[in-house]
């Protein structure tokens, strides 16, 4: 149990087992430094001390490109210039801000292990929003893209049918292996429409081309990782990386994603007036695809059928008014997300009006209902961003099929969550949930082909690790 009086008594290991470095200024990033105290991070996800030389050899390369050192200011003048002119000692993926924030979290996670796979540089366009959402993460040099960068004007029009969108130049052979000039920089259309020539991304040629090419500006809504681990040239380099391959985002997510301070303060505030004493805490995370504002029945039945099955959460007996306590009375803090507040009414209410089975006293919490999703209003995104946070911090996690703000908790938190099924038909499915496979995001749009044989593939069973996801059956996962 932690309140925040414990927090500096406790011997906590705030760098993760190395992951993160010290030296960074603890007031302007208290989460940094200060989440290891909140976490009870399974001592058998370990990062590799190879991902560790890694991180540090990045952070080294992050300075010596970042924004406006000389290096950068070079290779920004070789993108006006149009050409690429052999190789430079600095080369970028530049991330565009797109689609909600569950999304972008795992996009910048993905945008981030292809920087490392490819020795290049990461730089983040989002304006301020993401500066009010995310600090820093590498030391000295900024992550932002500066705002004066030739091309920024340009990203919101950028789509598969761009003149500068790679996918769009290899249909139309305007690029190919044998061309000598290349341009200097490339659109890349990761987004989940593209076509079958954007998806070469995933193949070892196109990357052997994409390193010449010092820019690349990349827009996804999709956590492309498992599709990275089928790619020949970076199997070595990801196992090593990765041994375990079940917990890439797990590290990835904690060494990239600090809450800023003022959502660190939504979180530890909540945190400790609803959740830091009870003896266990469950997140429930409601996300309803269906049109509509209510409080679904189907959905009702299936969260207390997949909880009560579990034994997440105790019966109710509706027979007696009273039943007699133990002595030894345990509380669960259960902590809901969703856009509507009827599902932890109703269950605040089944759980007063009727003694539990077991005597346990069940505490429910929830902290907003935004009712609609507003990715562009910035108090909404910081709040969706301290829930996700805090459904990091329970004990046992309960998710919705298809959500990516569900995959980013589970994944921080490292648990393997109840995955609730996706109703069809507005009914409850049964079974109601299943236990995840591992705590890995499903990459929802994967491509299904074979590079080397040039054909159709199932690229779910290709290999061991990466498979078919429990919530969406043509999607891809490492487990
Ligand atoms: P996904 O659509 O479920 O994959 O998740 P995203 O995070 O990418 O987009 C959904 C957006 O809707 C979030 O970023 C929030 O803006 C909003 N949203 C969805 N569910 C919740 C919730 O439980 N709480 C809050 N505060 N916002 C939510």
């Amino acid at each position: 149990k932690l309140g925040s009086e414990d927090y500096s008594s406790q011997p906590v290991d705030k760098l993760l087992n190395g992951l993160l470095v010290p030296g960074f200024d603890e007031q302007s990033c208290l989460s940094r430094y200060q989440s290891a105290s909140y976490h009870k991070y399974s001592s058998s996800h370990v990062p590799s001390s190879y991902l560790l030389s890694r991180l540090r050899r990045y952070e080294d390369l992050h300075k010596r490109c970042g924004p406006y050192t000389k290096l950068y200011n070079k290779t920004v003048e070789l993108l006006k210039s149009g050409q690429a002119s052999g190789p430079t000692e600095c080369s970028y993926i530049v991330w565009v801000s797109f689609s909600g924030l569950g999304n972008r979290i795992l996009t910048l996670a993905s945008a981030f292990l292809y920087a490392l796979l490819t020795n290049r540089v990461l730089l983040v366009d989002g304006g301020n929003d993401i500066a009010d959402l995310f600090c820093e993460p590498f030391p000295e040099k900024s992550w932002l893209l500066p705002k004066d960068f030739p091309v920024m004007n340009q990203f919101k029009s950028f789509d598969q049918n761009s003149s500068h969108c790679y996918g769009n130049l290899l249909k139309n052979n305007i690029i190919n292996h044998s061309k000598e000039s290349l341009p200097s920089f490339l659109y890349l259309h990761l987004v989940h429409d593209y076509g079958d020539h954007d998806k070469l991304f995933f193949c070892d040629q196109e990357q052997a081309l994409l390193g010449k090419v010092p820019w690349l500006i990349m827009k996804t809504d999709n956590y492309f990782v498992p599709s990275l681990f089928l790619i020949p040239s970076f199997e070595q380099e990801l196992g090593n990386l990765f041994p375990e391959k079940g917990n890439v985002f797990h590290h990835l997510g904690r060494y990239l994603f600090h809450p800023t301070n003022e959502v660190w303060g939504l979180i530890t505030r909540y945190y400790q007036a609803y959740l830091a004493n009870a003896d266990e805490r469950i997140g429930i995370q409601i996300r309803v695809f269906d049109i509509g504002t209510e409080t679904f029945p189907h959905v009702m039945d299936q969260i207390l059928a997949c909880t009560l099955q579990n034994k997440l959460l105790p019966q109710v007996n509706v027979h007696e008014p009273v039943i007699a306590l133990p002595r030894n009375q345990k509380t669960k803090a259960v902590l809901i997300t969703s856009l509507y507040p009827g599902y932890s009414e109703n269950l605040r209410k089944m759980y007063w009006e009727h003694p539990t089975v077991t005597g346990e006293v069940i505490r429910i919490y929830q902290p907003s209902h935004e009712e609609h999703q507003q990715t562009e209003k910035q108090m909404h995104n910081l709040k969706a961003w301290a829930e996700i946070y805090l459904l990091s911090l329970t004990d046992y996690l309960v998710t919705s099929s298809w959500s990516t703000f569900g995959y980013v908790a589970q994944g921080l938190a490292g648990i393997n969550p109840l995955i609730l099924y996706k109703p069809e038909n507005r009914m409850a499915p049964d079974p109601p949930c299943r236990w995840g496979m591992s705590m890995e995001p499903c990459f929802h749009a994967p491509p299904f082909y074979d590079c080397k044989a040039k054909k159709g593939v199932d690229t779910g069973s290709v290999v061991p690790y990466v498979r078919h996801c429990e919530d969406m059956k043509w999607g891809l996962k490492l487990v």
